[in-house]
């Protein structure tokens, strides 16, 4: 691989590993310290994302894109790196709500500058754009759809070099497989989504020392408001100073007072810290768990079930989530999260996206993460992910889809768990578009 023929055309910055500044010292997933790709490029403009292809494709090496940092999968031993860094430019339509944005912005920069539209995104404000292309989903979802829901259309270098812009009409097939597996068809420069108005929402949170008992009756308030939209509710089982706590977190589209009075039985179970309703931007709400989960090495594992709305997570299984997150150090980071799903999403065919997870009402996701790497951490998470997975499937509860944004190396998703049915689609556009396998998604197509 000659190095020299492709500065000759690229205008950006190419990081070679003996060079200052080669690397991710600061990565949010520190992960990316651990890994040693050929290069790393920094392009300024789209022509130098086709050089890079172009090269990268004579030369048979592969190629990934980096955005926020939060996969595992965005640097690679061996590949290029393609850092998005520069592409960060924005522009709404106040009339109309269509948002033309690059991918090279984190998604706190995205919401500050479409307020007050906004596009469905994820609970944590430096994540990148990733999160849009592999689904999407967050505080605003269950109202509004995934990300890729509402995404309009979007420009793509292939493995040609080629740019393509893909939308219902122009390279159909193409503009399907994004809505998901995006990471595993080209770099992604450009999107056009339709945004919603949101102005105010009203969030607030409790908390207690962790028991199975408070889980389990937070539990069933989410499932008891699981027909509203306009409210959405995470459970987090959690460590703060040293204490294991649980969370109740929730977004509502609506006044203080309403939510106020939803909480009135949750006030009842004497919360020790109360965070009370505020009325705030979305784009702060969608930034408050930002400071939670700070730079460390971080395994996203995802338990995959698909209760129906109006059951709950069984009772022996939240004993076993509260049990197994009792043996996390508490001075790690760690989250275990009753996520709630269903909503708009539910009310899309199962095809109609690359992106197939479409029929949970709650999610069980662990985020474990320690400051030094930590193989009792991995452990820890492969093992709690196996205990609660066999827990859910005794009461049936188990569907075997597994959403490929949450691949880690703690748990390697396969491409049938990520993408179900829709894969054999998938694997034919990759087929047509990259037939050499360019591009290494998050979730390998191959395995
Ligand atoms: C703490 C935490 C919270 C999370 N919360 C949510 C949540 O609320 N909702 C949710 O849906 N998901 C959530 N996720 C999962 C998240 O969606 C994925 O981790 C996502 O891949 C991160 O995107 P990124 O840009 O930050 O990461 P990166 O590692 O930069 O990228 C992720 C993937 O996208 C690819 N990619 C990035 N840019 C491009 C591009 N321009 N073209 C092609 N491919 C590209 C990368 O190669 C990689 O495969 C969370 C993850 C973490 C760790």
């Amino acid at each position: 691989m000659n190095i020299e023929d492709l500065k000759k055309q690229f205008k950006g910055e190419l990081l070679l590993p003996e060079d200052k500044g080669y690397g991710f010292p600061d990565a949010w997933n520190l992960y990316a310290t651990k890994v040693k790709p050929a290069f790393i490029a920094i392009p300024k403009s789209l022509s130098d994302i086709q050089e890079l292809v172009k090269f990268a494709k004579a030369n048979n090496v592969h190629v990934t894109a980096r955005a926020g940092g939060h996969s595992m999968y965005s640097v690679r031993d061996g590949a290029i790196t393609v850092d998005m860094r520069n592409f960060k430019d924005v522009h709404v339509d106040q009339n109309t709500g269509i948002v033309t944005c690059q991918t090279g912005l984190l998604l706190k920069e995205l919401d500050a500058k479409t307020a007050p539209w906004h596009i469905p995104v994820g609970v944590i404000g430096h994540t990148g754009f990733g999160l849009i292309i592999g689904g999407g989903f967050g505080w605003t979802s269950r109202k509004y759809g995934f990300s890729v829901d509402n995404v309009i259309e979007a420009k793509i270098v292939t493995a040609d070099g080629q740019v393509k812009t893909c939308n219902k009409k122009e390279n159909p097939d193409l503009f399907w497989a994004i809505l998901g597996a995006g990471s595993n068809m080209g770099i992604l420069v450009e999107y056009k989504i339709q945004a919603h108005k949101m102005e105010k929402v009203t969030v607030n949170a409790l908390a207690w020392p962790l028991s199975k008992e408070i889980v389990e009756k937070l539990h069933h308030f989410q499932v008891s408001h699981h027909q509203d939209r306009d409210l959405t509710t995470y459970v987090f089982l959690t460590i703060d100073k040293g204490n294991y706590v649980t969370i109740i977190q929730s977004l509502y589209f609506g006044s203080a007072e309403e939510l106020k009075k939803m909480y009135e039985p949750l006030m009842q179970l004497s919360p020790n810290i109360v965070v009370p309703c505020l009325e705030m931007p979305l784009a702060k709400a969608n930034c408050l768990l930002d400071d939670k989960l700070g730079s460390a090495w971080w395994y996203l594992t995802p338990v995959s079930c698909g209760h129906e709305s109006d059951k709950c997570i069984p009772s022996d299984v939240i004993e076993l989530m509260v049990e197994n997150f009792k043996k996390v150090p508490t001075d790690s980071g760690a989250l275990m999260a009753i996520e709630q799903r269903g909503g708009k999403p539910k009310d899309v065919a199962m095809d109609a996206t690359a992106h197939p997870h479409r029929y949970h009402d709650f999610d069980i996701v662990l985020v474990y993460g320690s400051k030094e790497e930590n193989k009792t951490v991995v452990d820890l998470t492969r093992s709690t992910r196996e205990i609660i997975k066999e827990g859910l499937a005794k009461h049936g509860k188990l569907w075997k889809g597994l959403y490929n944004n949450m691949n880690s190396t703690a748990f390697n998703i396969r491409a049938e768990e990520a993408f179900l049915s829709n894969l054999p689609r998938i694997r034919q556009v990759k087929q047509k578009y990259d037939p050499t396998g360019v591009f290494l998604g998050n979730v390998d197509l191959n395995v």
